[in-house]
């Protein structure tokens, strides 16, 4: 399908099951509520085939464009239908199985995520591993013709809430850093796996510790080969930045127009205005170019940093500019709507941290696209 009938037959569509797509909550509502929304808006989205353009028919896909996925996204955020960086796992981790996992897996697994019957987690960082991901030391080890992992992860976005983990672990010793790393898909239900919660400074339950105690994981569970989880984790991490981007730059937007919207005369400082949009124009800018360099079967690869930049640099101006404007809001008050500029605001804070933090996305660009010095 073309994208031109994509959106018109799409918002058509929206618009005639709007009744039963609305959240059932006024402002953010809670993660659980965000969560079992998500899973309703996927669940109907799927059956009525919106979910599956712009995937591969070998998944459980129709076909088409990856402009169909950033659409929908878009289109999903810009009525509050979903949140989108809850929805975003499905961009990132989807794509990693479908270039990894032996097909039937993938043919397995892509569905469930696809039409949100499961929820998956990205299992890379450590307590002293973050930037510096080729240090990280969960380790497996070979037995009974599979593997055993025994370690710790954290900051594992939605871990409670998952039924399977993308994982890096360490199968080579310490010192062979990026080359020793395997990437599993890992059933979040096996005996040995603890999963606490961590609540963020915006009263969230976002992430969690994951705890692994010799935990069995199939031999036909490796994504790509052993040793080669660095490229499976350095192929996912363009995804992070690529069609998710695209919706928050949408969530972006919508939130930016209530801000005008709600904010009392005089309230918002035009020129501090004209910046933030000027901002967020230059993000949504370059990620539309990004969507239609995946379109077109490009490898995204370290380009992809300046977008992460890029929005991160406009998500907080947003909503600095939130705080300046509504400050009983973002400070103090406790009706719906406040609350959830409050967790927005506080949010923004971690747009430089996840995904790579803003000096690690300087480096990059620094080293790998201007050659201003050597990559490490
Ligand atoms: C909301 C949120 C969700 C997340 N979800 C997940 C998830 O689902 N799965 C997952 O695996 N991880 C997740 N993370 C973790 C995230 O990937 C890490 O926090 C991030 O990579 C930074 O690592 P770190 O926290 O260990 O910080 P560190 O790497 O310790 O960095 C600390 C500071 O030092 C700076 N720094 C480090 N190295 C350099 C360098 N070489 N040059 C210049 N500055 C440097 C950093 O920029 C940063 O300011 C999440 C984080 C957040 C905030």
């Amino acid at each position: 399908m073309e994208l031109g009938d994509f959106r018109r037959r799409l918002d058509a569509w929206l618009d005639e099951h709007d009744g039963a797509l609305a959240p059932p909550y006024e402002g953010a509502g809670t993660l659980d509520e965000q969560m079992a929304q998500l899973q309703k808006v996927k669940r109907l989205a799927y059956d009525a085939g919106w979910m599956r353009w712009g995937w591969a028919e070998r998944v459980g896909g129709l076909g088409g464009s990856a402009l169909l996925r950033a659409y929908l996204g878009e289109a999903l955020t810009a009525r509050e239908l979903i949140e989108p960086g809850l929805f975003s796992m499905t961009e990132v981790l989807a794509p990693t199985m479908i270039d990894y996992a032996n097909p039937a897996l993938a043919a397995e697994m892509v569905p469930r995520l696809l039409r949100g019957d499961e929820t998956w987690c990205q299992g890379f960082s450590e307590p002293g591993t973050g930037s510096n991901l080729a240090s990280l030391a969960c380790r497996a080890v070979r037995r009974d013709g599979g593997w055993r992992v025994t370690g710790q992860k954290v900051w594992t976005s939605l871990a409670q809430y998952a039924q399977r983990c993308v994982l890096l672990t360490r199968t080579g010793t310490l010192e062979s850093a990026h080359r020793g790393i395997t990437a599993l898909f890992v059933d979040m239900d096996t005996p040995g796996i603890t999963v606490r919660p961590i609540e963020t400074m915006h009263g969230v339950e976002e992430f969690s510790e994951v705890f692994f105690d010799d935990v069995a994981v199939p031999e036909h569970r490796m994504l790509g080969a052993e040793g080669a989880g660095w490229s499976v984790a350095m192929d996912l991490l363009p995804y992070e930045r690529s069609t998710a981007l695209w919706h928050r730059a949408a969530y972006l937007h919508l939130r930016l127009q209530q801000l005008v919207d709600a904010a009392p005369p005089g309230a918002v400082d035009p020129a501090t205005l004209g910046e933030v949009t000027q901002l967020l124009y230059a993000f949504r800018a370059r990620s539309r170019a990004t969507q239609h360099r995946l379109a077109t079967g490009a490898h995204l690869g370290a380009e992809t940093s300046i977008d992460k930049v890029l929005m991160a640099s406009a998500e907080q101006a947003v909503f600095e500019l939130a705080a300046d404007a509504l400050p009983g809001a973002v400070a103090v008050a406790d009706d719906p709507r406040s609350v959830r500029w409050r967790r927005d605001y506080l949010f923004s804070r971690a747009a430089t941290i996840y995904g790579g933090t803003a000096e690690i996305q300087r480096n990059i660009i620094a080293r790998r696209l201007l050659d201003l010095g050597d990559d490490r």
